[in-house]
């Protein structure tokens, strides 16, 4: 006999979390399913020693600003974990497989989409459009921030509507006058307080689990309803349909601790939140959505840098790190701009100074060190896409992803204006560069979106406007594969807000029982 829930959530991440509380607290019996185990806090303040992890992790420590040895315990096995690529075309997959998920490592920035990503066509003429707009989404917007309490401050700007803050982190001396030089030299861009939750350094120093992880919010609240269960080490390989194939019936699960054996659960909804790649492989190992374009319009985000010090402030004290929701940033202004620069869309650019940037960054402790960071849109291509082999598995014989992607031109000729901008405040501030990042290779902003893209028209989309796979309408797609367009705002905010309203439609306007024996 199969175990019975009236809902499955595959992954117990940053999302996963929101559709565990979310559900339980509306009624439902939640099974989350985790792949990864359930590590103790101590295991998180303190990495514990893992001999040879270190040579299995050549994709993940390629990402030098959060990988250490601090960290490393938090990122996958490379070598156990396998996806492959073009060899002309690496795309750098970082993840992290454990309750928490990445929730664990996210630096926590929260910034809301707005109708210029939404509905970007009405803008630029550059299509597709979300089948939601913003005032859809507003309103999970602000539990979302409520709950995990994002610092901001209110600014009125079209293109990055405001939220639900608390107080902002106060600026330094040196962004202060960095916002003087930006606004006062440009009447178009603003320089505003950073948008997102407080994260501690170093990590998990506290004996509970800090409030931007999973476990230390969304999945602490789900718990206390009582009707949520975490089964960890257990990966979901596929989802079974009824005989009729309108409606999903089973997830089958491998669990790795009884040596790869697999188990079956009956639900009446799924929801999958195994992050962007995972959720796109379970969908096609599971044939739903093949007919549609599911796999496709794979986006990243386009990332350059550039740092250095600032000789005017030096001796200043240095104020807290660079993590979470510290500095400003400039939220896109070039969506208004229609002078011809060969690209079309945009970027933020995240300004950070007189903070202690980590052990990666080359600067003495009596110097001024200053950080600006771009992070800007990538188009929705066709072409950029994830696909499954049945021929190519993994340990446990499920099929592994193979990711086909590449930035464009638009991409690239976007990084070249975003460093040049950048470039021009560090010399009006009489700042100092000493290391230039010109664009990222993919995957490296680990803000991977789209290949199960929403719409409203199941020839050319995966899900509805509710998240709702067209093909199996009680399976739910709410992590990032679900975005349409990547927009230049960090995107964990509206995967989460998404997952909430998807699980709001379920728990309050569906009745279990309307799909029970369907
Ligand atoms: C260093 C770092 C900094 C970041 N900073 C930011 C930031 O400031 N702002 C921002 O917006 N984003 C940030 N991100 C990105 C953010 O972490 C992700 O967007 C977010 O975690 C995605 O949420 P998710 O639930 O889709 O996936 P995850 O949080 O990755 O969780 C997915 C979970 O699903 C599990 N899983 C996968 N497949 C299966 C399966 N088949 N069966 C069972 N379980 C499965 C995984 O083990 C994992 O635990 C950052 C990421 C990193 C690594």
């Amino acid at each position: 006999m199969a175990d019975q829930y009236d809902a499955v959530v595959v992954g117990a991440g940053a999302t996963g979390g929101w559709a565990a509380k979310q559900l339980t607290e509306a009624g439902l019996r939640v099974l989350l399913l985790e792949a990864g185990s359930d590590i103790p806090l101590s295991e998180f303040a303190s990495a514990p020693a893992m001999p040879g992890l270190a040579s299995r992790q050549h994709i993940q420590r390629t990402l030098r600003r959060s990988y250490s040895a601090t960290t490393r315990n938090l990122f996958v096995d490379d070598v156990s974990n396998p996806y492959t690529t073009p060899p002309e075309r690496p795309f750098f997959w970082i993840r992290g497989q454990q309750v928490g998920g990445r929730s664990l490592m996210w630096n926590g920035m929260t910034i809301r989409f707005s109708d210029y990503e939404f509905k970007p066509s009405r803008f630029d003429g550059y299509g597709p459009d979300w089948p939601i707009k913003y005032s859809d989404i507003a309103g999970y917007y602000d539990l979302v921030e409520t709950f995990l309490r994002v610092h901001g401050s209110y600014e009125n700007l079209p293109q990055a509507p405001d939220g639900r803050f608390i107080t902002p982190i106060p600026f330094t001396e040196g962004e202060e006058c960095v916002k003087q030089l930006v606004e006062s030299r440009w009447s178009d861009r603003r320089v505003v307080a950073a948008r997102g939750v407080r994260r501690i350094q170093p990590l998990g120093s506290g004996d509970e689990w800090p409030s931007f992880t999973a476990q230390g919010s969304t999945l602490e609240a789900a718990r206390r309803t009582g009707r949520l269960t975490v089964r960890a080490n257990a990966l979901a390989s596929r989802i079974e349909l009824d005989p009729r194939g309108h409606r999903a019936r089973r997830v089958i699960a491998i669990d790795k601790m009884a040596g790869g054996s697999e188990f079956a659960v009956e639900t009446k909804f799924v929801i999958l939140c195994a992050s962007t790649i995972e959720t796109t492989r379970l969908l096609l190992n599971s044939e739903i959505g093949n007919g549609s374009v599911l796999g496709r319009f794979l986006m990243d985000h386009v990332n350059c840098y550039i740092s250095g010090v600032a000789p005017a402030l030096a001796g200043k004290p240095l104020q807290g790190g660079l993590a979470g929701s510290v500095g400003g940033f400039i939220p896109n202004f070039r969506h208004g701009d229609s002078r011809p620069r060969g690209f079309i869309r945009g970027y933020q650019v995240k300004i950070v100074v007189q903070r202690a940037l980590g052990e990666s960054r080359n600067f003495r402790m009596e110097e001024c060190p200053f950080f600006f960071s771009a992070c800007g849109e990538m188009l929705p291509r066709e072409y950029n896409r994830v696909s499954v082999d049945a021929r190519t598995q993994d340990a446990y014989g499920v099929p592994i992803p193979h990711i086909d992607c590449k930035m464009s031109a638009n991409e690239e000729r976007l990084a070249v204006d975003a460093l040049e901008f950048m470039s021009e405040i560090a010399d009006g501030g009489g700042f100092v560069v000493r290391e230039e990042g010109p664009l990222n290779a993919l995957g490296l902003m680990v803000h991977e979106v789209g290949t199960a893209r929403m719409g409203a028209d199941p020839e050319t989309s995966v899900v509805n406007h509710l998240n709702q796979c067209w093909e199996v309408p009680n399976v739910f797609v709410t992590d990032g594969s679900c975005f349409v367009t990547s927009g230049w705002q960090n995107p964990t905010l509206t995967m989460m807000a998404l997952t909430v309203r998807a699980c709001d439609f379920i728990g309050r306007r569906l009745k279990p029982d309307d799909w029970l024996g369907a």
